[in-house]
């Protein structure tokens, strides 16, 4: 098989050796002579991978006993709603920073379900920074912050410091650098950018946060009841699971989120090099906030597109258009791509310079 550099935002590159023992258990799970998807997740075999998929994101996320991790379905989107309903009193008001599309979204959710207060917004820029040093009443029941905007490429690099517990949406950064998961109330992210494929979200909440609201809760929206079921309220997404528990094991035995923090610092640093560099290419968002799991740029001489899509095209790599919201190119260099394939991206930018300049 082609080696195809893959640099798609989402679903994303997963590991080969990941994908290799998904592929395995499709057919014979555990040497079972079983199928991972035609046995029951109530069997040891399956609770074994739910268990050690919590006990690995506790570890990476460096979280105490307080928190619980679930494993839900209805993507990051469903947790936009999730959050409002389980942690904004009646009474209450959340606060939302607003730094993108997927912000947009859990602050419109959060309306149809409280008081909801928009705190500091980059709207006024397309969303191609980050907001800094803005007012935080310490009134609110929980702020809403997104620490990766996938789509923009920008990353918030110091999370605020407040007394209000923290909500995070981590979906396209989680796992890829340090943090100190305590520092949160609740942290969310769906699998498929860094973690694992389509169909789960990981949910990690402070237990004592919980049942405080005031309001009468539906059984599959309320965190407390997926607690007690052990993310197992209904059948699960098992062969999500599956494969994001294989991930965080992948991460773990290699060294951990220090060990991929490294090599992600390393891939985006010789990428955004390149764009500040080459003459052809100019990055779209504020220096500061540069993301290091999604680099956006755009190619000033917009009518060369369709070379730089050819040469892009023949070198295998795949995934590099931007998003429709902003245009030109992302790369998203997500855990599981290499230093080897920035490398071949950059060869290409810098061969498509000598071309065309
Ligand atoms: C992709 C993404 C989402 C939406 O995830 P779904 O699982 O498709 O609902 C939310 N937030 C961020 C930051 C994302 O990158």
């Amino acid at each position: 098989m082609t080696k195809v550099h893959n640099f798609s935002a989402g679903p994303g590159v997963l590991p080969a050796e990941v994908l290799q023992k998904a592929a395995d258990a499709c057919i014979n799970f555990d040497n079972l002579n079983l199928s991972l998807l035609e046995i029951s997740h109530r069997s040891k075999n399956f609770i074994n991978v739910m268990e050690e998929a919590r006990a690995l994101t506790k570890e990476l996320l460096g979280l105490n006993d307080n928190y619980k991790v679930l494993f839900l379905g209805g993507g990051a989107s469903l947790q936009f709603a999730m959050v409002p309903y389980n942690l904004l009193r009646t009474e209450g008001t959340a606060g939302y920073v607003n730094t993108g599309v997927w912000a947009s979204k859990a602050i419109k959710e959060a309306k149809m379900i409280g008081n909801t207060m928009v705190v500091a917004s980059s709207e006024d820029k397309k969303f191609n920074y980050i907001p800094k040093g803005y007012e935080i009443p310490s009134t609110l029941d929980y702020l809403h912050i997104t620490s990766n905007n996938t789509i923009y490429g920008t990353q918030i690099k110091h999370f605020p410091k407040t007394s209000v517990p923290l909500v995070c949406d981590m979906s396209s950064d989680i796992f890829s650098r340090k943090v100190n998961g305590n520092d949160f109330e609740l942290i969310y992210a769906g699998a498929q950018k860094n973690m694992g494929p389509a169909g789960t979200t990981m949910v990690a909440v402070n237990e004592q946060a919980l049942g405080k609201t005031g309001r009468k809760m539906l059984s599959m929206l309320d965190y407390q009841v997926q607690i007690k079921g052990e993310s197992m309220y209904n059948t699960p997404p098992v062969f999500p699971i599956y494969v994001s528990m294989l991930t965080l094991k992948w991460l773990k035995d290699n060294g951990g989120v220090e060990w991929i923090e490294k090599i992600n610092n390393e891939k985006a640093a010789t990428l955004y090099a390149e764009i500040d560099r080459n003459t052809m290419f100019t990055g779209t968002t504020a220096i500061e906030d540069r993301s290091n799991m999604n680099v956006t740029f755009i190619m000033p001489k917009a009518e060369l597109e369709p070379e730089f899509d050819k040469l892009t095209k023949e070198a295998n790599l795949s995934g590099l258009r931007g998003h429709r919201d902003v245009g030109g190119y992302r790369a998203s260099l997500y855990n599981a791509l290499t230093l080897d394939s920035v490398k071949a991206l950059v060869e290409v930018m810098q061969a498509f310079e000598k071309k065309f300049a």
